[in-house]
């Protein structure tokens, strides 16, 4: 990961920042907060600030405290920009690249009733396995990625899930909050490698959930074998731990994975890198013994 690119403007030249100024910016971004925000990632470009900068800059425009809702809109202006996280030393600074080169499909909107219907049509919670003729309990509509954290409306990304195993993961996935740019940047990522590495990346050397590794392994395309992928990415050179605990509550087993080392990734097909060094290594394997 490097900085290159930070000290050199001007590379969004296909499609030109507006300015912060312009009518655009301002029926474009959802208030003036955010729009506070946009001039200040704008004004810095070749010196993108850390998250501390931007809450300190927002401080000053509000004579005093940043309101906590700061990271939520620096969040939020991805929805209309591309707003990247580059990692400096121990420091992840925010740059502003250009506009969004993969709009959503607009801002949040409701789930039809259809919707809501087709998620719950199983009737049981997707974690606990209750349900509501027989536990009494309630199923909600849950997106397995939190939308904060870049997850979408479509289907494969919502399930039913009872009130209390709701709140259980929200409480969960609180924990985790500090990650939600780099999460929702690893689950952007076209190739699921790049998904599953990226995630395990964004945690510096941190256990990551296999929950949370196995959501963002399917955000683009669902995948059933987000475990194989991992094995796999091993092949190219990555050290990856994984370790077992059981929660002292529910006494359900979870595992956890680490990266201790990484490599870049090749430049071609991730996939056919790594069925390239499998096949080396089979040939080699072989030779040995005959
Ligand atoms: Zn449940």
């Amino acid at each position: 990961m490097s900085a290159a690119g930070v000290s050199e403007p001007g590379d969004e030249t296909a499609s030109p920042l507006p300015d912060p100024d312009s009518s655009e910016v301002k029926q474009l971004l959802p208030s003036t907060s955010h729009l506070h925000i946009y001039r200040y990632l704008h004004s810095q470009r070749a010196n993108p600030p850390t998250m501390q900068e931007i809450r300190s800059h927002i401080a000053e425009i509000h004579g005093g405290q940043a309101p906590a809702q700061t990271d939520r809109r620096l969040r939020d202006l991805r929805d209309y920009f591309a707003v990247e996280t580059i990692r400096q030393g121990q420091e992840h600074r925010y740059v502003l690249r250009g506009r969004h080169s993969r709009p959503k499909d607009g801002p949040r909107r409701q789930l039809s009733e259809r919707e809501r219907a087709q998620v719950l049509a199983p009737q049981r919670c997707a974690q606990c396995g209750m349900t509501p003729l027989d536990h009494h309990i309630v199923l909600v509509v849950d997106h397995k990625l939190p939308r904060d954290w870049g997850g979408s409306d479509t289907l494969e990304n919502l399930q039913p899930l009872c009130e209390r195993c709701n709140s259980g993961k929200q409480a969960w996935f609180a924990t985790y909050d500090e990650y939600a740019d780099q999460i929702s940047q690893a689950a952007h990522h076209e190739d699921p490698y790049k998904r599953i590495g990226e995630l395990l990346k964004a945690f510096e050397g941190d256990w990551v959930p296999s929950e949370l590794i196995k959501v963002v392994a399917s955000m683009q395309q669902h995948q059933d074998d987000w475990q194989r992928r991992l094995r796999e990415i091993r092949n190219l050179g990555w050290i990856i731990l994984s370790k077992r605990t059981t929660e002292p509550d529910t006494k359900r087993s979870l595992s956890w994975y680490r990266v201790a080392h990484w490599e870049p990734w090749p430049s071609g097909s991730i996939r056919s890198e790594i069925k390239r060094i499998e096949n080396e290594r089979k040939k080699h394997h072989r030779l040995r013994d005959e």
